[in-house]
């Protein structure tokens, strides 16, 4: 295909996109209804039916006139789709995968649009966790991670990340949420902080913050902005305490070296209440011994913070292997011991390929 035929299908691409609405606010809402021909309160009622009443389509929002649902339907998309595929996990976790359409601007002009993304959620008594995807695959590069491998697809816009809330057999009944699926979230971090926003927002979801986890590698600059910008809780993919070798598998390390991630949050005011725990994967022999937990406690010292101990899933083609149970309650232990609290979280859905970096849309090319 020439040059000229790419840019115009390029083109024809971008002007049969519709805006998607959900994400927005009730005050974007009005520009909405003002295009489609409706008084400014029906703002407010197109938000009640994508955030309280979780519609699927235009056709069930019965309080707004019918030419109106049809000149909405003409002119916007509401972003909600169903999964095109679900696995469930022998400990009761499912995994869903849904097609997205990542515009060719957030894809770097690829021209294969259609990518997947893949959401879990785990079940644990009366507890109800989604796992949420923030991006088809990822730049970061991660080596122990199978989405890391895929490489960069696209950013989720907002429709996309809660559309994983919205499209899930367990919607009604969630209690919380981690940005630990797919991608770096604080890589696209304006459209996960709207997500959070239209999560937490009493026009929106209503919940409270203390319901939403976001977990990061430390991508320094939107780290602050996550910070400011919100309540929740935050998670940080640590994983080894030496820079060296933090390097040896995370490449982020290069750019925004863990000691100033902690650095910057020790230095950082907490006025608002919430949780900051650190995400430690371990390998055997290469960062579950004392020597780490010592030099792990010493960089933690002086933040209220937790450690989760996470067992490695072994992914093909890497040569590592999981940390013993016994390595890893010693790891625990020591911790603890010197004034970290510390916990070895479960594994869940490694069944189903849905644990802790297995996650990878398998079908994304
Ligand atoms: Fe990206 Fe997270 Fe995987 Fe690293 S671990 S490659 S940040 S998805």
């Amino acid at each position: 295909m020439s040059a000229a035929n790419k840019y115009s299908d390029f083109c024809l691409f971008l002007q049969e996109m519709k805006e998607k609405l959900l994400g927005k606010s009730p005050e974007e809402l009005k520009t909405v209804a003002q295009a489609a021909g409706l008084p400014a309160f029906a703002a407010k009622q197109i938000a009640e039916w994508m955030y309280v009443k979780r519609a699927k389509s235009f056709a069930e929002m019965t309080n707004i006139s019918k030419s109106g649902r049809e000149k909405l339907a003409e002119l916007y998309e509401l972003g909600v789709s169903a999964p095109v595929g679900i696995a469930q996990s022998s400990d009761g976790t499912k995994k869903y995968l849904f097609q997205v359409e990542i515009s060719p601007l957030a894809s770097l002009g690829r021209n294969d649009n259609d990518k997947y993304i893949e959401s879990v959620m785990i079940p644990d008594e009366d507890r109800k966790t989604l796992c949420v995807s923030s991006q088809a695959g990822c730049k970061m590069g991660c080596k122990f991670c199978m989405t890391g491998r895929q490489g960069f697809h696209g950013n989720l816009e907002p429709a996309d990340i809660l559309n994983q809330f919205i499209s899930i057999d367990e919607s009604a009944v969630l209690t919380n949420a981690v940005f630990m699926g797919m991608g770096e979230p604080l890589d696209n971090t304006d459209n996960v902080l709207r997500a959070i926003e239209v999560l937490t927002a009493p026009w929106g979801f209503a919940w409270s913050p203390k319901r939403v986890t976001l977990s990061t590698i430390g991508v320094l600059p939107s780290l602050r902005r996550y910070l400011d910008e919100s309540r929740c809780h935050l998670a940080i993919s640590i994983h080894n305490p030496f820079q060296d070798e933090r390097l040896e598998l995370m490449p982020v390390q290069k750019a925004w070296p863990v000691a100033e991630v902690i650095r910057m949050l020790k230095d950082y005011d907490w006025t608002a209440q919430r949780r900051v725990s650190f995400e430690y994967t371990m390998f055997a022999g290469w960062n579950d011994d004392r020597r780490h937990a010592d030099a792990l406690a010493r960089l933690l010292r002086d933040i209220e913070c937790r450690v989760n101990l996470i067992r490695f899933h072994r992914i093909p083609d890497f040569p590592y292997e999981c940390a013993s149970p016994r390595a890893m309650e010693a790891f625990r232990d020591r911790l603890n011991s010197l004034g970290v609290t510390c916990t070895i979280r479960a594994s869940r859905g490694e069944d189903i390929l849905a644990a802790c970096g297995m996650l990878a849309g398998k079908h994304n090319k």
